[in-house]
């Protein structure tokens, strides 16, 4: 499905993301993942590499607050690679504490990760698939975007802000025939959530219809099917992979 196409994801060293590089590469696209530091995306080259040597995957640690790096990091793609096709958005953090003890460092550092740093990836892409007549960028928010939750206000109020740059960028970009959309998680097997308590996850389940959480090859499916031709005409969408739970 996206054989030829050459793609950027962030966060790509685990969880949701690994599940997107992984899935993009066995759909043929050649990719550069991003992480956080240079051994935990070593050992994420070495495992894509073990399981298959012929996928053409690549990996990079521009630090994302940082706009000039990952300016620097996404040019070298396109050195390399001479186009950029894809951009799958998909580092995030998420903190559940509530307001009175929620330091406002850990406000800004969940804004700046989850929010800012999709500025600083798509500002320099855009400029490059505007040059080659078209790409697709895929921004990674959450059910709580919509409902908000009951506390940690950071985490759903960055996704929301997501949610809002999608429209909008989408509107502004379709003229070039840049897509953009975002996916829209439910509970998703991965670190995020083995770091809640599981007197937390167990209600969760029984509130969500198809009675289990995610698996982050569930949300890779939709990041496929939003890179792919088959949304050629799919732009502004918020698509929720969630077992139609609502909280
Ligand atoms: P995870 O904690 O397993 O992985 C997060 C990824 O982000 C890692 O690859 C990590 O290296 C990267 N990252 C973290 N801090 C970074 C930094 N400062 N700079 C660069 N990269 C950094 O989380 P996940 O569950 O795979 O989450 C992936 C995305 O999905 C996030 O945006 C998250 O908000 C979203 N999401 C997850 C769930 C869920 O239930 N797991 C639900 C809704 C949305």
């Amino acid at each position: 499905m996206l054989k030829g196409k050459v793609a950027i994801v962030t966060g790509g060293t685990r969880g949701i993301g690994y599940a997107i590089v992984k899935k993009y590469l066995e759909n043929g696209a050649s990719v550069v993942l991003f992480g956080s530091r240079e051994e935990t995306v070593e050992k994420a080259l070495t495992s894509l590499n073990s399981e298959n040597p012929n996928w053409k995957v690549d990996g990079a640690w521009p630090n994302l607050s940082d706009a000039n790096a990952v300016a620097e990091a996404i040019q070298k793609v396109k050195d390399k690679y001479g186009r950029i096709d894809i951009l799958a958005n998909n580092a995030g953090i998420s903190q559940s504490t509530k307001i009175e003890d929620y330091d406002p460092a850990d406000f800004d550092k969940i804004m700046n990760l989850n929010v800012k740093a999709l500025f600083h990836t798509i500002q320099p892409t855009v400029k490059y698939m505007r040059e080659q007549g078209g790409g697709c960028i895929i921004n990674t928010s959450s059910m709580v975007s919509i409902s908000g939750q009951p506390s940690g206000v950071g985490y759903p109020t960055s996704k929301s802000a997501v949610n809002g740059l999608t429209w909008s960028l989408a509107r502004e970009l379709g003229p070039s025939n840049i897509r953009v959309n975002a996916v829209a998680p439910g509970i998703t097997r991965t670190d995020m959530v083995a770091a809640l308590p599981e007197k937390m996850i167990q209600p969760l389940i029984a509130n969500i219809p198809l009675r289990k959480v995610g698996e982050p090859e569930d949300i890779a499916n939709a990041f496929l099917f939003l890179a792919s031709d088959m949304a050629s005409y799919v732009t502004g969408e918020i698509l929720s992979v969630d077992g139609a739970m609502r909280t």
